[in-house]
């Protein structure tokens, strides 16, 4: 930096004009162009209506971004790096071309507009400078909206005040200030402050034209030799829309707005009407925030570009017209721009010997000049020749002054200064002293207030997302409450269910119990049934024991025969021995007169015969013994012959058929026989006729007498014999018929009996099946029962539990009333003398009490059934709780996973954009060559920069050219 530019200089505003082309709209609505262009060596002047604007430099439609960019702000840059401030902002109505003018398309190379151009512009330079210089560049991104300061680059501030440094140059309190190493990253701070706009709003075009929005370039140098410190501010300002409220047709809340946003405008032209009215005192730069914040760049220490946007229709004429005139006036303005410097203690003692010089000169001066007064005021009159050249005075003081204003105490613009000049010519020194004292304090006081309404803001925003927060949470346990609800519903209605199927399988039990009631009737009929049907069984098992007993006694009968016949046989026997003793008594009364020895062998003959008959008689009784014996198993064997009977019935029920039918052969072979026989009987008559015949024929007439008597005897004869014959045989017929009739009708009964027999043994075999049959159901009712009978077992242990808890409030209630009773005849005993009403009144009370213990004792029992069933729900439930615990349990670990997923893919994504990062800077400063070091130091406690310092803070081996070019750096945070 050279001397000479610590000098200030005045310099006018600069006003550049640009028209956009007519749009769509505007050409369908057959808008008509109405502005000329006078053809003529310079491009500065329009004219419309007649009438003609002159600017620095006026931008026809058709003129690109690079033109603009190059002839209205590419000279910014290099005053910025100088150490000067500076400031672009566009004005003009909506959709004039403000925002595309500023902004256009960022990362387009011919639709990007002057910021984005400017920025790089910037860095380039920067790569392109002395290689001893560090620079720290921050940005800050702001919008004003209804004269609130809302931070682009932190969503929670959202007013923030306006305050002045130290040197009284008026800056935006706690803005985000964003440290950037390149121009990536001022895009993306751009970007980022964008999202933020949109965020906020919902009509995003209404919005911006409603909003003025800053974009503030801070950039800081050193030089590393000689420490030398610049710093360069740049605004860039996209204003609101200019057009008049009445246009926009704004009502309510809207029109309060367009009020404010036009407020600021206005606010905006009265302090550049003040400024070119060179003689007015006060600029009205407090009247808004814009005006406050542009307050360096409007008649300060700043560069100051105006870029007026135009449309060029007719139907905006008046719009144009108005902007024009806004142009016009900026025009004149002057700013006063000197170079921000920071001085090192070397340069301040230079200046102050400097200074110290100077004032010993102005003291020689002074005192030259008092002389001259003195001599004047004498009276006397001083010679041409000999007057103090003021010339001389003046040289002195020029450079000084400058140096206070510009350097020493940061000046804060000359209009300041010449108001106080001006009233210092009214007003004593004191009194302005007092009041500008005065006017400080209350600014501070405003300012104080403005930080105040800041926090006071942003307090009210914190306490804003703070009830969000607690809206979503009670919206979330709103929802988990109504889950729980429709949860605890759904439950109910299970448990309304589950009583229902309860009551449901209670009443099956019921039907149950009456079925079985009914089969146990059915079984009881079904018994007696069989007991009619085994009485008659019994009748008939009785009518065969008689039928039994008759054979038996038949039997009997024939075995009494058999015994009579061997009595018989026996006596015939005895008789026989009689007989032979008879005859052999004879025998021996003839013998005994002969021989006595004979007698004595006859005797013992009789004796042998009498041992022989003896062992006859032992050998016959054994005989009726094995008889008997024999006898019993006939018996037995009848029995068995009996059983052999019922199947020799059916045999003889099948026999008998044939039988009948062979009778019936019989019969007719019997008929056949009786006609052979009377056939026989006649033709033995015939033949004895014949023979009679012959006889007669031969026999002499003689004899025919003879022979007729005899033939007449024969045939007597013959026909008594005949008759006799027939006569038998009819008997004899008529005796087998008889007989065969006998046979027949015995037949039939037995057929009667066997059938009834059988009969009987079927009926037997149904009924015994039948009554297996109702063995089986009486087992499955059995079965049944037995499972009544447990669960009446569970619902009795259900009971006896109850029974207890009802004995135990039983008992309580028992201990209550005697406890009651007692108190009561201690009362009385105290009381005796009491009249009987208090008795009768604590009776009254003891059985309200009563009454309530009953009730108690209902709600008791009800409880205790509601527990039961709760008891029965619980499982239940608890196995639900289980499923459920178990499927959150799935769901958190999903979550985690899913959690450690994403921050792995995060930490992915991070590493990936660093190193790309880190490549293309590799790739820039390759592009670059030798340039300027980036270093970056980390500023703690800002997020941002400790992001970016990842990816900044590189190997400096990395780059071998780097340590002979390391004068050179842009540092990036670092001592602010
Ligand atoms: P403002 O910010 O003043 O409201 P914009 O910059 O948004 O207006 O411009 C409105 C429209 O006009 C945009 O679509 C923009 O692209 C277009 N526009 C403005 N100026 C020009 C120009 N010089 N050339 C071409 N199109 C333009
Ligand atoms: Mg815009």
């Amino acid at each position: 930096m050279s001397a000479e530019r610590e000098i200030p200089a005045e310099d006018s505003i600069k006003v550049v004009c640009r028209f956009r082309p007519l749009n769509d709209s505007e050409e369908k609505a057959g808008s008509k162009f109405v502005v000329k262009f006078p053809s003529g060596g310079e491009d500065n002047c329009i004219s419309i209506g007649g009438k003609v604007y002159l600017f620095d430099k006026v931008f026809k439609p058709n003129a690109t971004q690079e033109k603009v960019y190059n002839e209205a702000a590419k000279s910014i840059v290099s005053d910025v790096l100088a150490g000067y401030n500076g400031t672009i902002f566009a004005y003009g109505q909506t959709s004039s071309g403000k925002t595309h003018t500023m902004e256009g398309v960022i990362g387009d190379p011919h639709k990007q507009g002057i910021i984005p151009r400017i920025v790089n512009d910037i860095f380039n330079h920067i790569y392109a400078m002395e290689e001893n210089l560090e620079f720290h560049i921050k940005v800050s991104y702001y919008e004003i909206y209804m004269d609130k300061i809302r931070d682009l680059l932190d969503v929670s501030k959202v007013n923030l005040s306006v305050h002045e440094d130290k040197n009284r140059v008026p800056y935006v309190k706690g803005a985000t200030e964003r440290f950037v190493s390149s121009p990536e990253e001022v895009f993306e701070s751009i970007e980022e402050g964008k999202s933020n706009r949109h965020i906020a709003v919902t009509n995003m075009n209404e919005h911006s034209s409603r909003s003025h929005s800053v974009f503030l370039i801070n950039v800081k140098q050193e030089n590393l030799e000689n420490q030398k410190k610049l710093s360069g501010k740049l605004y860039l300002v996209d204003l609101a829309g200019s057009e008049k409220v009445s246009k926009t047709g704004a009502e309510g809340t809207v029109l309060d707005e367009a009020k404010n946003i036009n407020k600021s405008l206005s606010a905006l032209g009265n302090v550049i009407s003040a400024l070119a009215d060179g003689n007015k005192t006060h600029i009205p730069y407090r009247d808004s925030k814009l005006t406050r914040i542009l307050q360096e760049s409007l008649g300060g220490n700043a560069r100051t570009t105006i870029v007026i946007c135009c449309s060029p229709a007719s139907f905006n004429e008046s719009e144009t017209k108005s902007t024009l005139e806004f142009g016009k006036r900026a025009k004149t303005v002057k700013n006063v721009v000197t170079v921000n410097e920071e001085l090192t203690a070397e340069e301040w003692k230079r200046r102050y010997e400097k200074e110290k010089e100077k004032v010993a000169r102005l003291k020689g001066k002074v005192e030259v000049l008092e002389q001259e007064l003195s001599r004047w005021r004498a009276g006397e009159t001083v010679k041409a020749e000999e007057q103090v050249n003021l010339n001389d005075i003046n040289e002195a003081i020029t450079p000084v002054s400058g140096m206070e204003e510009s350097v020493v105490e940061q000046p804060t613009g000359p209009m300041p200064a010449t108001p106080a000049l001006m009233i210092g010519s009214t007003l004593g020194l004191e009194e302005r002293q007092k009041l500008e004292l005065e006017r400080e304090r209350l600014y501070q006081q405003l300012d104080e207030k403005d930080e105040e309404i800041n926090q006071q803001s942003q307090y009210v925003e914190k306490l804003k997302e703070q009830m969000l927060e607690q809206d979503e949470l009670i919206a979330g346990t709103r929802r988990d409450y109504e889950a729980l609800q429709s949860e605890m519903n759904r439950i109910q209605q299970e448990n309304e269910s589950a009583k229902e199927e309860v009551k449901e399988v209670l009443q099956a039990l019921e039907e149950l119990a009456v079925n079985y009631d009914q089969k146990s009737q059915e079984v009881d009929a079904k018994n007696k049934e069989m007991e009619s049907l085994s009485e008659e069984l019994m009748v008939k098992q009785a009518s065969l024991n008689t039928t039994t007993t008759e054979l038996q006694q038949l039997k009997d009968m024939s075995s009494h025969q058999k015994k009579r016949i061997a009595e018989m046989l026996s006596n015939l026997l005895k008789e026989l021995g009689e007989i032979g003793t008879t005859l052999g008594s004879e025998g021996s009364e003839i013998k005994i007169s002969n021989d006595s020895a004979k007698l004595e062998e006859e005797f013992t003959v009789a004796r042998l015969y009498i041992s022989r008959m003896k062992s006859e008689v032992t050998n016959l009784t054994q005989r009726l013994q094995d008889i008997e014996n024999k006898e019993q198993d006939s018996n037995k064997k009848v029995t068995e012959y009996e059983k052999e009977l019922g199947e020799c019935r059916l045999l003889i029920s099948q026999h008998e058929a044939r039988m009948k039918s062979l009778q019936e052969s019989m019969r007719e072979a019997e008929n056949k026989k009786r006609m052979l026989e009377e056939s026989v009987d006649a033709l033995r008559e015939e033949c004895a006729k014949l023979k009679a015949a012959e006889q007669v024929s031969s026999a002499s007439e003689s004899e025919k007498k003879e022979a007729n008597e005899l033939r007449l005897a024969l045939e007597q004869q013959m026909d008594q014999l005949r008759d006799a014959h027939q006569k038998q045989v009819a008997a004899l017929r008529d005796e087998i018929a008889e007989k065969q009739q006998l046979i027949n009708d015995i037949k039939d009964s037995n057929q009667k009996l066997s059938l009834a027999q059988q009969q009987l043994q079927s009926d037997y075999e149904k009924i015994k099946s039948e009554e297996t049959e109702k063995s089986h159901k009486l087992q499955e009712l059995i079965a049944t029962n037995e499972r009544r009978e447990q669960a009446r077992k569970d619902l009795k242990g259900l009971e006896d539990t109850v029974a207890k808890e009802l004995q135990t409030l039983h008992n309580l209630r028992k201990l209550f009333v005697q406890d009651l009773q007692a108190r009561m005849k201690k009362n009385m005993s105290n009381e005796d003398n009491e009249e009987d009403g208090g008795s009768l009144a604590q009776k009254q009370k003891i059985s309200f009490l009563e009454n309530n213990l009953d009730q108690l004792t209902k709600v008791h029992k009800q409880l205790v059934r509601d527990n039961a069933d709760l008891r029965c729900e619980l499982p239940k439930l608890e196995k639900r709780l289980r499923v459920t615990m178990e499927r959150v349990k799935a769901l958190e670990t999903a979550l985690k996973e899913a959690k450690e997923g994403a921050m792995r893919d995060r930490k992915r994504y991070q590493y990936e954009v660093d190193r790309i990062k880190e490549a293309v800077r590799q790739k820039n400063l390759a592009r670059r060559g030798p340039a300027a070091t980036i270093a970056k130091p980390i500023r703690s406690g800002q997020h941002h920069s400790l992001v970016a310092g990842g990816g900044v803070t590189r190997p400096q081996g990395s780059n071998p050219a780097d340590d002979a070019q390391k004068r050179r750096s842009i540092v990036v945070g670092g001592k602010d």
